[in-house]
């Protein structure tokens, strides 16, 4: 039997997950990819059909009817049935079996929650919930009427904004702070779905490798990780790869266990 470059490096990485003591994720938008989540750069991205100041925090503020009248289509009507795809249940296996920690995330569409995925951390904040500026609290989106003019604060009735990151925003601190300390203490990371192109989350990669650890991605395009920071890079779709990774781990341990 002739094993592909993939096939081999899955087997590779299967024993690493068997091996390594803390393995963390760290995914980007090409995960989502199967699930229909639409992408945002690029010619057919989602910022070639929409004006992107609708996310400019302070013309949020300003024009909320308008703006929320396109926020509401992309991020909500636009997202609505989508579900997590097998990459997604992958990982929640790997975190049940015990072969990974913390998952930390660039994508706001809650689809790790969803998968059942635990200690998952999201550097751009996520659609399923708002936040109100004057009472400074936090809403599940089940709190908020979508169809109203711009969303409301269900307390004091102030205009709400989505808890995900708009364009002047910096992002959260305390995801930020755990993240690269979590980064170097991991002996291995898994980039899913992730060019490298979005700073400062992008750099949590180079803080495992810089702490000794290993780099794995799972990308069918080379990042600016490839060739340099990441051990090796297995090119086929993340849900295929990911469904591989866990069948081949399942199959060591059973092996293992005969012995
Ligand atoms: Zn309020």
């Amino acid at each position: 039997m002739i094993f592909s470059k993939d096939d081999q490096n899955i087997q590779k990485l299967a024993h690493l997950l068997i091996n390594s003591k803390n393995c963390i994720a760290f995914t980007g938008a090409g995960i989502s990819v199967a699930s229909g989540i639409p992408s945002f750069r690029g010619e057919d991205g989602i910022w070639s059909k929409y004006d992107p100041n609708i996310l400019e925090l302070s013309n949020y503020y300003s024009n909320p009817k308008l703006c929320w009248k396109f926020i509401k289509e992309i991020f909500y009507d636009n997202l609505q049935g989508i579900e997590p795809n097998k990459g997604h249940y992958a990982l929640t296996e790997l975190q049940k079996m015990g072969l990974l920690k913390n998952i930390y995330t660039q994508n706001i569409d809650n689809l790790h929650q969803k998968s059942g995925s635990k200690n998952v951390y999201e550097f751009h904040g996520t659609t399923n919930y708002f936040v109100c500026k004057k009472c400074m609290k936090r809403y599940s989106i089940k709190a908020i009427d979508l169809e109203d003019e711009y969303p409301k604060c269900p307390d004091c009735s102030a205009l709400v904004k989505p808890d995900f990151i708009f364009f002047s925003e910096e992002l959260p601190r305390k995801v930020l702070e755990v993240a690269f300390s979590d980064a170097e203490k991991a002996d291995l990371i898994l980039v899913i779905g992730c060019s490298g192109e979005v700073a400062p989350a992008n750099q949590m990669p180079l803080y495992v490798k810089h702490s000794g650890g290993e780099v794995v991605e799972i990308n069918p395009q080379p990042s600016l990780y490839s060739g340099n920071i990441s051990s090796f890079r297995i090119s086929g779709k993340s849900q295929d790869t990911l469904t591989k990774v866990v069948n081949a781990v399942k199959e060591i341990r059973e092996r293992q266990d005969e012995k």
